[in-house]
């Protein structure tokens, strides 16, 4: 996080609500994922944050993008596009995979002239995208274990593993190409036990699409790794010696692995800095209202069930506070029980660690404007 000082000064520069993403950290976090997962090519999942300036310095790092949507694919082609003609040709799959298993059919045209990497868990969609989108290549989406994880992916996403063969199958009968598998084991995922047996699943079924004559050539596993939001040890680091082991125990060497990291890369590169407009007591429970709320910055408190802390400047002795957005809705609540000293109005207060799934997701209910946002350290 940037020095309290450094905040302030930003917020006398460019008012409050203000989220100051600070590339520094984005490098730090994305040179992390690839020092401990040196087999894996990383995909920015470009929903966690999708701010420009995220996505070129991933870029610039050596990233590739995960998007999900024909937005987040002109927001990246238009990010890159500084590329030389020759590599625009052909270096689509290598930056970007359409990792969203359902499609609509303008979409689909749209990518089609990019020959794309794009994801499918089921029947109607290979017919859609033979008909739509006839030059894209696939990766099959398995349903893989979420217990545990902060967000579960699993109701809605991916084809069960007894499944999976015929899908290849059938894709490669309508004449297009399965390039490979990918799963989500459900984001913030700390039972490292989801990815042990995604991998072993997809062990599986490659060796079935393999006896059936379709030889798969890379592996996605997705997203998920979590982000230290409580400021203790890494436990990436950990799930990277987990990973490791399994790689080499089940895959061949020549098998290409991908990942799809959001919030591992951009949680912590991110701090909010709101304002007290305003304090009551009620119930005898004192109740600060900030410039910024669950509409808005804090859309992950409802959205991602990630519960932020919100931590003064001043220094004092607390107590429990309830702390609460600026609209009218009375959903727009922060925290119920926050320790925080004694507040004046006009105080700056911040919240650590805000970098996913949190501005991406802010709106303009109730006519207040997203959060102003700042990049530092560019
Ligand atoms: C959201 C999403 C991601 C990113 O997940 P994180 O948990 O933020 O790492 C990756 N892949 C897909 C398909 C997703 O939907």
């Amino acid at each position: 996080m940037p020095t309290r000082v450094v905040l302030k000064n930003l917020t006398r520069q460019h008012g409050t609500p203000l989220f100051v993403v600070d590339h520094d950290v984005l490098r730090r976090n994305y040179a992390e994922f690839k020092r401990y997962l040196p087999r894996v090519q990383a995909y920015y999942a470009v929903k966690a944050n999708p701010a420009p300036e995220i996505v070129r310095t991933f870029y610039e790092a050596g990233a590739s993008f995960d998007v999900a949507s024909i937005g987040e694919f002109r927001l990246v082609y238009e990010n890159i596009k500084d590329l030389p003609a020759k590599e625009r040709q052909d270096y689509i799959w290598d930056k970007i995979i359409y990792a969203n298993p359902i499609k609509d059919r303008a979409t689909l045209e749209e990518l089609d002239r990019y020959k794309p990497l794009v994801t499918y868990d089921n029947l109607a969609e290979i017919g859609k995208v033979r008909k739509h989108a006839p030059h894209a290549g696939l990766a099959l989406r398995i349903r893989v274990p979420n217990t545990g994880s902060m967000v579960e992916l699993s109701s809605k996403f991916g084809c069960a593993p007894g499944e999976a063969a015929d899908l290849i199958a059938a894709a490669f009968d309508a004449g297009l190409v399965v390039e490979g598998l990918c799963f989500h084991v459900g984001s913030q995922c700390t039972n490292f036990d989801n990815f042990v047996q995604a991998l072993n699943m997809s062990a599986q079924v490659l060796e079935e699409a393999a006896g059936r004559g379709c030889k798969l050539e890379l592996l996605d596993i997705g997203g998920g790794f979590p982000a230290p939001y409580d400021g203790s040890v890494s436990r990436f680091r950990e799930l990277a010696r987990v990973l490791n082991a399994e790689f080499s125990r089940l895959f061949p060497k020549d098998l290409e692995i991908l990942a799809e990291p959001g919030r591992f890369l951009v949680a912590t590169a991110a701090t909010l800095v709101a304002e007290v407009i305003g304090k009551a007591d009620r119930d005898g429970k004192r109740c600060y209202y900030l410039n910024d709320g669950i509409y808005h910055t804090f859309s992950g408190v409802l959205f991602d069930h990630c519960q932020y802390h919100i931590k003064a400047f001043k220094k004092g002795s607390t107590q429990l506070c309830a702390v609460f957005g600026p609209t009218c809705d009375a959903l727009d609540t922060i925290c119920q029980s926050e320790p925080l000293p004694e507040l004046n109005l006009g105080d700056l207060v911040y919240s650590e660690h805000i970098g996913a799934y949190s501005h991406a997701s802010s709106t303009w209910f109730n006519g207040f404007p997203p959060a102003k946002v700042v990049h530092i350290n560019r």
